[in-house]
């Protein structure tokens, strides 16, 4: 049997500080080592301050998971030289001295299947290594250390997994959860980071380190069931050993076997005291716990009556689950679940969008009310969309500023619907002897108003004028 098993790394982007110090958790936008101090330098002398609130956030995460969760946390230090570590040695944690770590056995479905959790741990990340050219001809590699010292949870699971789907399922849920959680936005670049173990029957265990993405991940773990399973064919011996993915060659390559494997050498770190974490404090953390997106999307199904399709795409999505909780007045909630999935989302598909997009929940559930009530068609309340996104004024001066209000004057229409039966000769000749015709003429009528033609008025003028019912 396949075992495939995780270690997935999530940067807490959604805190203000790094782990041990208070430069700037988000390292994104600076330039090159501007934000470091003495501590994430680990300079001798400095003293690392434990981030309370980094504790809370990784508490939540083991929560959340169904973890069990300790009175108290220990922080380790783990010895390795590598010149994206100044400090010489990285501070994470471990279960030497009973369950210290953030969390341990949890679970999570996936599929029908419940995938266990071994640990989850609070750690620091390191610097990042910046390679001039191609990796293996490079003859320059330049070191930024604002990255080090960020938060990580890492988090690891049970080798329960035996399809790479599984693997991809597991984390795109995982990735919705922290990011229901608000305290990861595993978008950005480098925020969320896993590596994979694979074995098949008779097989030692591989681990396959440097994926880039979720979905080289999936491709990773396939091609490394298929490798294995091919040498095991052959009756060739499958070793256990590191290996990396290979971007370029979409392949995994040997990277060192078991006997080089460094020896960490990990001590308890007496800079940091022991942390308390007391009862109250976890049931407080669990009072503020974000609804989960099962029971929010089990809400949005039976409150509102919204589709089980449609809810299962609004709970999952953050933002726009809160666009909706802000534009939902009970009445309208299934219309407004539809706008937000099928107009909405599509135009607001990047973070770049979200980030500059005016649009309000006001603005969602007036249009609604506006379409509902024929004040507006379709598709001008997409033109409305579009523009309320650009510049968030209240909706109907957009409708006037873009004169988007319905044509339902009938002396209007009737000269609209004159010019297309004399431009549509022959569809008028058809339409006497199949009804369905009339259709197409309604959209020719809509295409001279610019879509704004009230379709009810118009189908109903076409019919008067060809004498059909
Ligand atoms: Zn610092």
């Amino acid at each position: 049997m396949t075992k495939i098993g995780l270690e997935i790394h999530c940067q807490l982007t959604k805190l203000e500080s790094k782990l041990f110090c208070s430069c700037k958790a988000d390292y994104r936008g600076f330039e090159p080592n501007t934000n470091i101090c003495p501590v994430c330098m680990g300079i001798p002398g400095s003293l690392p301050l434990l981030n309370k609130s980094a504790v809370e956030k990784a508490t939540l995460i083991a929560m959340a998971l169904d973890c069990k969760t300790p009175n108290r946390i220990a922080f380790f230090r783990k010895n390795y030289f590598y010149p994206d570590l100044p400090k010489n040695f990285q501070i994470t944690q471990l279960n030497a001295y009973g369950n210290t770590s953030i969390g341990w056995e949890g679970k999570i479905s996936v599929e029908n299947k419940e995938i266990k959790i071994r640990r989850i741990q609070l750690e620091e990340d390191p610097g990042r290594l910046i390679y001039e050219g191609a990796t293996e001809k490079t003859k320059l590699t330049l070191v930024d250390y604002n990255r080090a010292g960020t938060p990580l949870v890492e988090i690891v699971t049970e080798p329960d997994f035996e399809t790479p789907h599984q693997v991809r399922e597991f984390l795109n849920i995982l990735s919705d959860l922290l990011e229901n959680l608000n305290v990861s936005d595993p978008g950005l670049e480098g925020a969320m980071r896993a590596d994979a173990n694979v074995s098949i029957e008779g097989g030692s265990k591989v681990e396959i380190k440097n994926i880039g993405s979720f979905h080289d991940l999936e491709k990773a773990v396939h091609f490394e069931i298929t490798r294995q399973q091919s040498l095991a064919e052959r009756k060739i011996e499958i070793i256990q050993e590191t290996r990396h993915w290979d971007d370029g060659r979409k392949i995994t390559v040997s990277a060192r076997t078991k006997e080089e494997e460094a020896e960490y050498r990990y001590h308890l770190e007496a800079d940091i005291p022991w942390v308390r974490i007391d009862d109250n404090t976890k049931n407080q953390l669990q009072l503020h716990m974000p609804e989960s997106i099962s029971s929010k999307k089990e809400r949005y199904v039976s409150k509102y009556g919204i589709t089980s399709q449609v809810a299962d795409i609004l709970s999952s999505d953050r933002y726009f689950s809160e666009l909706f909780e802000k534009a939902n007045n009970e009445t309208n909630a299934k219309d407004i679940a539809n706008m937000i999935t099928t107009d909405i989302m599509g135009l607001l598909d990047t973070r770049e969008k979200r980030e500059i997009s005016k649009l309000e929940g006001d603005h969602i559930s007036d249009l609604v009310e506006y379409i509902k009530s024929n004040k507006i068609t379709r598709a001008s309340a997409k033109l409305a969309l579009d523009e309320v996104i650009k510049n968030g004024k209240p909706l109907s001066q957009i409708i006037e500023d873009l004169d988007l209000g319905h044509v339902s004057d009938e002396a209007t229409l009737s000269d609209i619907i004159t010019e297309v039966l004399n431009e549509e000769a022959k569809a008028v000749e058809d339409a006497k002897q199949n009804p369905d015709i009339v259709n197409f003429l309604v959209g020719k009528v809509m295409q001279k108003t610019h879509g704004k033609a009230d379709p009810e008025l118009t189908l109903a003028l076409l019919k008067k004028n060809l004498a059909i019912k």
